[in-house]
């Protein structure tokens, strides 16, 4: 039997036609070697961001069915034409959308989760010799309503479809490189990793690296597939992300971001008693706000502070959540600091080394940031510090933890 490989291409991979003539050329060396060739693609360039814009001008409050239906047509573009492209390089090659594989999703419109993918049409087309063209992002739910499933979703589909066809290994072509240790464009020192864990990888996806579509990360840790995160402008390899197991030695730290679109809250004297982080929390999750770093101090004359921080985008929708429960919590004025940065760093040895959270304080000691906030997980230490210092401080954590040396 043929061995199957998946391969992604996104936007700026597809983005004009030469961009597509070029990547049915580098598809073609694969089907010639006779492999099984399933291919994921996003819409061209900007597309997505264009159809956004078009119901934007119609509505501030479109239907969630009708917007589905709009964002999914920027793939059912980019699909075609990249069947076309193989079709005049000599390659048989049929394109499917979502609805033809029957890529089954929960009913979550804009978010949707996949739960599953029909085979039966892709083996049919391998069968007959033909490389099968996927569009990425999309799926029908129960009631065969179109869905798709988040900004950055192809990647999900195409770790999907690599669980479905039980191939080993999912290619994500991209505009960059690999995954790096941190943004080369903030910090010129920075390296590609040759490995990265699914844990990392989950980390950093979160943290804004937006390298993978997260959920295509956990897919592949729950269904055991690589990814191969490689650049679709030559054929050097990437980054291979792989299980824990996999990788001889877990660095302490692999990555460092810098997430600048947040917010700080700060509500001062607190009544200490129970109930109130529960309610304050509650009736922000109510609005779907999504609270990230939070801290409360030590009470004191039966009170204390919580912080937490927020997107900025949800600022206008948080101030009148909090002003309805202020004289509940505390009656003393909210602060609002929007100029901060989250600034963090990841790694899975972070488990079995002491001391890491000390090196990062210490870097940031040296040049003089103060940190508002800090908050720790298993993989991951944050802190919160002043914007306008972020650069320097990633640069600073990425020095001290010697990330410069990755890979040499
Ligand atoms: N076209 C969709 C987007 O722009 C999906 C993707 O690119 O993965 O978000
Ligand atoms: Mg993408």
């Amino acid at each position: 039997m043929s061995q199957t490989i998946v391969q992604k291409f996104g936007g700026t991979s597809v983005g004009d036609t030469t961009k597509i003539k070029n990547v049915a050329n580098r598809i073609k060396t694969y089907h010639d070697d006779g492999k099984n060739v399933a291919v994921v693609v996003s819409a061209m360039g900007k597309t997505t961001d264009e159809l956004v814009d078009l119901a934007d001008q119609i509505t501030q409050n479109p239907p969630k069915r009708e917007m589905d239906m709009l964002l999914s047509t920027g793939e059912q573009v980019s699909i075609s034409l990249l069947a076309m492209a193989l079709n005049e390089v000599g390659v048989p090659a049929i394109s499917f959308t979502g609805f033809q594989i029957k890529v089954k999703t929960d009913g979550n419109h804009s978010n949707a989760k996949i739960e599953s993918i029909e085979r039966r049409r892709i083996d049919e087309a391998f069968a007959e010799g033909k490389v099968v063209i996927i569009a990425g992002f999309q799926g029908i739910d129960t009631n065969e309503n179109i869905t798709t499933l988040g900004r950055g979703g192809s990647d999900t589909t195409a770790v999907a479809v690599a669980a479905a066809l039980g191939a080993d290994e999912c290619e994500i072509y991209t505009d960059v490189n690999g995954v790096y240790t941190t943004d080369p464009r903030k910090v010129p020192e920075a390296k590609m990793h040759k490995q990265i864990t699914y844990e990392e990888m989950l980390e950093l996806a979160s943290l804004g690296a937006g390298v993978l579509h997260s959920r295509s990360v956990e897919m592949a840790m729950n269904f055991g597939v690589t990814i191969h995160v490689r650049s679709s402008f030559h054929s050097e390899p990437g980054t291979l992300v792989v299980s824990e197991e996999k990788i001889m030695e877990n660095m302490r730290v692999s990555g460092v971001t810098v997430k600048s679109d947040q917010a700080r809250v700060t509500i001062p004297d607190v009544k200490d008693q129970p109930g109130i982080a529960a309610e304050l929390f509650h009736a922000l999750s109510e609005k779907d706000i999504i609270v990230d770093v939070i801290v409360q101090s030590s009470p004191h004359d039966g009170v204390n502070t919580i912080s937490f921080t927020i997107a900025k985008k949800d600022v206008n929708s948080a101030k009148p959540i909090l002003e309805s429960i202020k004289d509940k919590l505390s009656g003393r004025d909210i602060e609002i600091d929007e100029d901060i940065a989250i600034l963090s760093a990841v790694g899975v040895g972070m488990k079995s080394h002491v001391g890491v959270a000390s090196q990062m304080f210490q870097a940031l000691a040296k040049v003089g940031i103060n940190i508002l906030m800090i908050s720790t997980s298993e993989i991951k230490i944050s802190c919160v510090i002043p914007q306008t210092r972020a650069n320097e401080g990633l640069k600073a954590v990425h020095d001290i933890f010697e990330l410069e040396k990755v890979g040499s």
